[in-house]
């Protein structure tokens, strides 16, 4: 699989004038979907093609984002990583500084208004998030891999005197995801109760 960064610029728009999608995709080894998004990504680039334009509708003071759909996180975004929230607040207020983060004073997602938003330390994120009680726990963690009838079912086995690690198998995930389920390290809010912050594994 190739990387955009060693792709040369000038190359791929030559060529993508020359191939289509697919020819592309297979010259440089990726797949369609990343030809499509560099072929678009270079285009805009070098001014062939313009970005869609950043549309919205005023309600009650939010200003609701009508061209872009909102990415993995929620928010309106025009890729990965860059929200339209952060693009209209960059172009406002000037660039946020490393290490600090965006916290939303609204609680509308599709918001793109700069001014409903407060630059804070990541902590400050957390402790917002935390007080609207809009943490990434269980089943919303991107990264989860049990639901939450699998762990009401793992603590079922466990009561029935299997260990940990052949309820791990069982689900096909480490033991250690098992044992922070079972013993409360994790899983605990989706299950209505409060987040403890100690740390379990420390090496002291
Ligand atoms: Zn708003």
């Amino acid at each position: 699989m190739n990387d955009i960064r060693k792709i040369n610029q000038e190359d791929f728009i030559r060529d993508s004038e020359r191939y289509d999608v697919k020819s592309l995709a297979k010259k440089y080894d990726v797949c369609l979907d990343t030809a499509y998004r560099w072929q678009k990504k270079f285009n805009i680039a070098k001014g062939l093609l313009k970005p869609r334009e950043i549309t919205w509708v005023v309600n009650g003071g939010c200003w609701i984002c009508t061209s872009h759909k909102p990415g993995s996180n929620g928010y309106p975004s025009i890729s990965q990583n860059k929200s339209i929230l952060k693009i209209k607040y960059e172009e406002k207020y000037g660039r946020i500084p490393k290490g600090k983060c965006m916290l939303h004073k609204c609680d509308n997602r599709k918001c793109i208004n700069p001014d409903h938003v407060t630059i804070g330390s990541k902590g400050d994120n957390c402790r917002d998030r935390h007080s609207k009680k809009r943490d990434c726990f269980g089943e919303r963690s991107p990264e989860h891999k049990l639901t939450k009838e699998d762990i009401i079912f793992a603590r079922e086995l466990r009561l029935s005197g299997y260990f940990y690690w052949q309820i791990a198998d069982y689900f096909g995930v480490h033991t250690t995801t098992i044992c922070d389920a079972l013993t409360g390290r994790s899983w605990v809010q989706a299950f209505g109760g409060e987040k403890n912050n100690r740390c379990y594994r420390s090496r002291e």
